[in-house]
């Protein structure tokens, strides 16, 4: 989605350094108990102009020990996801609800678990900075965490994804299922959360070309932004 970023918007590097400082100061916050276990704070990774921000729920084992956000099984699906509306994760901007892994002891063995309220609201401040950097045109929320920490506690991503809602800074937010949980889908399940998934996307991609071609400059020969992704005949092959 390579877009020209325009001369009073700040540059790639600017956003680059902004999100670099940020980075450490995540890095350094304790607020919660999970700063203190985390192997790595994961904060938001791609492109720093990006027109569509993907918010996640919180690192898992890959993430935490990779310091990056989605590189285990359900980021590999998030990449199929993103190229069946023609994004590259480098297109993109990435990033999650918490940027620290919360664990729970199961049987012996730690494992990942939902992130607490607590946890949410004590890293907002971060996600939020991040996308007041980055400043995107559309929001993508994956999961009822993601969502509830736009939307309020009460949202059901099962009656309310699939339809835009207003973000922070009153950006275009949808919200969709997240990967993991499409990978937990078994049998008779799967193909109909594939095609609300699918419609999710498809609704991001028109939104994304609608919002590319109102800044058309309508003056013979003045230079256009870049051209909307292909047509939406491609298919979500999950
Ligand atoms: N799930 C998430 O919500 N975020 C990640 O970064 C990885 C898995």
């Amino acid at each position: 989605m390579a877009d020209p970023v325009t001369v009073d918007s700040p540059s790639n590097a600017e956003r680059r350094s902004a999100l670099e400082a940020l980075h450490a100061q995540v890095d350094a916050c304790r607020r919660c108990a999970i700063g203190s276990t985390r192997t790595k704070v994961v904060c938001g990774v791609g492109l720093p102009s990006a027109k569509l921000v993907i918010v996640g729920e919180g690192p898992g084992e890959n993430e935490d020990v990779q310091g990056e956000p989605f590189v285990g099984r359900a980021g590999e699906l998030l990449t199929k996801m993103l190229a069946a509306i023609g994004l590259r994760r480098e297109d993109v901007f990435i990033t999650n609800t918490i940027k620290c892994r919360a664990i729970a002891e199961e049987g012996g063995r730690i494992a990942n678990r939902a992130p607490m309220q607590e946890e949410i609201a004590n890293c907002r401040e971060y996600l939020d900075r991040e996308l007041a950097i980055v400043a995107p045109r559309v929001i993508l929320a994956l999961g009822a965490p993601a969502a509830k920490s736009f939307l309020g506690a009460g949202f059901s991503i099962t009656r309310q994804r699939g339809i835009w809602y207003a973000g922070p800074a009153g950006t275009d937010l949808m919200v969709t299922f997240h990967p993991a949980y499409i990978l937990r889908q078994t049998g008779g399940n799967m193909p109909a959360v594939k095609k609300l998934v699918w419609s999710d996307l498809q609704s991001v991609r028109r939104r994304l070309d609608e919002l590319a071609s109102d800044r058309a400059d309508p003056r013979p020969g003045a230079a256009q932004p870049a051209a909307p992704g292909p047509p939406l005949e491609l298919k979500l092959d999950l």
